[in-house]
């Protein structure tokens, strides 16, 4: 009989080899590897890509199990580990093109992603074509001769959009066209990369892997054709991690599957009560009719999480700063993923910058929410507050008409 799911966040990485005899491997915090014997020092050059003491910049014991963690927990043949979210992004990227190639990118994707495309890339010669997260099979007439990377983001950064991933990529196959994922959305757990023909898979594991808003992580995890030549250009770049901070990420991927469905349990509840409310036009979540792709939700996700996005009806300003202002258990800030319940709004305008083909065009403000672990009923009244205040500016305005 095949392990259960959860079995596995519990057992990944936790080979003897790491953790030397101890429920969690220690933090070895490492720069200078020591040899004893030149016969030492000749195996580890042999095998310094292959999980053998090396030097700090390749990783310590700590470093291997997390690494082993994430290709157990999604798939894959090995695990690159970057600072943050964004390195593992534009290194992915960086590793699999040269000047005068082409990326395909979606319109969608998180801010920093087009950033690097439109400010880096575009300096080395690398040209870059947004599409928009609902094109499916027709992404094929985008694909140029020089096309080497397509880059996809599902459920899309802030409009929720998601995408037909298993179509888009196998068009992609067809040109021998890489295909890159930011999965950070599914953590990993709600998405099995690798069964959907992506080849590498990207995660800020600064949100839910880690989970407590507390380190900066990234990690991509590539399948056998594409690990070695990740791998060895992520090295050159000098992309390295603090044994301290693996460690942490480490830790919270124990928790990582029971935190989601406690988090999609509590966002579920949320969301559904805002469709209910009349300030709200609709409701991006993906497990909610009203999500653009939730078709592809329903067929390719085991479950959701936290995070959603709810489009209001009309566009004030000010009466939006007078629901964020006064939030007691919303905190506003960026990233998402950790135990607490964040809210951000985009106003239409917004996406002007944000959106070359895709844009959403609401009439109303966009408010993102991160639904926490509170307790789902002082998060419900504490959004019932918000638009209170909210409706007495709007009334107010209609009022000075
Ligand atoms: C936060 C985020 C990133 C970037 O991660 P950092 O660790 O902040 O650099 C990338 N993609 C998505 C979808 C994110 O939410």
């Amino acid at each position: 009989m095949s392990e259960g799911k959860q079995t596995k966040f519990v057992t990944a990485g936790r080979d003897k080899k790491w953790t030397n005899g101890v429920v969690n491997p220690p933090v070895q915090r490492a720069s200078t590897v020591v040899f004893n014997t030149v016969a030492e020092q000749q195996n580890a050059i042999v095998n310094r890509a292959n999980k053998t003491l090396f030097y700090g910049r390749r990783g310590t014991n700590t470093h291997f199990a997390l690494q082993d963690a994430m290709v157990e927990v999604e798939g894959g043949a090995g695990c690159a580990l970057y600072p943050c979210g964004t390195a593992a992004i534009s290194n992915a990227i960086l590793s699999f093109v040269e000047t005068g190639d082409h990326i395909l990118m979606v319109d969608t994707c998180y801010e920093p992603t087009r950033d690097f495309c439109n400010k880096i890339m575009a300096k080395m010669g690398v040209e870059t074509t947004y599409f928009d997260p609902t094109i499916g099979a027709e992404i094929r007439d985008l694909i140029q001769p020089n096309t080497k990377v397509l880059f996809l983001e599902s459920p899309g950064s802030i409009t929720m959009e998601v995408q037909d991933v298993p179509t888009l990529a196998r068009i992609a196959h067809e040109q021998d066209i890489v295909v890159m994922l930011d999965n950070t959305w599914a953590a990993g757990v709600n998405f099995s990369p690798f069964d959907f023909g992506v080849d590498i898979s990207i995660q800020a594991a600064t949100k839910y892997i880690v989970g407590h808003s507390d380190v900066m992580l990234g990690t991509a995890v590539a399948n056998e054709k594409h690990w070695p030549q990740l791998r060895e250009q992520s090295y050159l770049m000098g992309q390295c991690v603090s044994a301290d901070d693996a460690y942490l990420g480490l830790r919270g991927i124990r928790t990582l599957d029971v935190r989601l469905r406690q988090h999609a349990e509590n966002s579920l509840k949320v969301a559904q009560w805002l469709q209910s409310r009349p300030e709200v036009d609709h409701v991006r979540h993906p497990a909610l009719e009203t999500c653009p792709g939730h078709e592809f939700f329903l067929r390719d996700f085991t479950g959701g999480n936290g995070l959603f996005s709810v489009v209001l009806k009309s566009s004030y300003p000010k009466a939006t700063t007078a629901l964020l202002d006064g939030m007691k258990h919303f905190s506003m800030g960026y990233s998402w993923g950790g135990f607490e319940s964040l809210i951000l709004a985009n106003e239409p305008a917004s996406f002007n910058h944000l959106r070359t083909v895709a844009h959403p065009h609401f009439e109303g403000t966009l408010i993102r929410l991160h639904i926490g672990l509170e307790d789902v009923n002082d998060l419900i009244a504490d959004l019932e507050q918000g638009l209170a205040r909210y409706n007495a500016l709007i009334l107010e305005k209609e009022a000075s008409y």
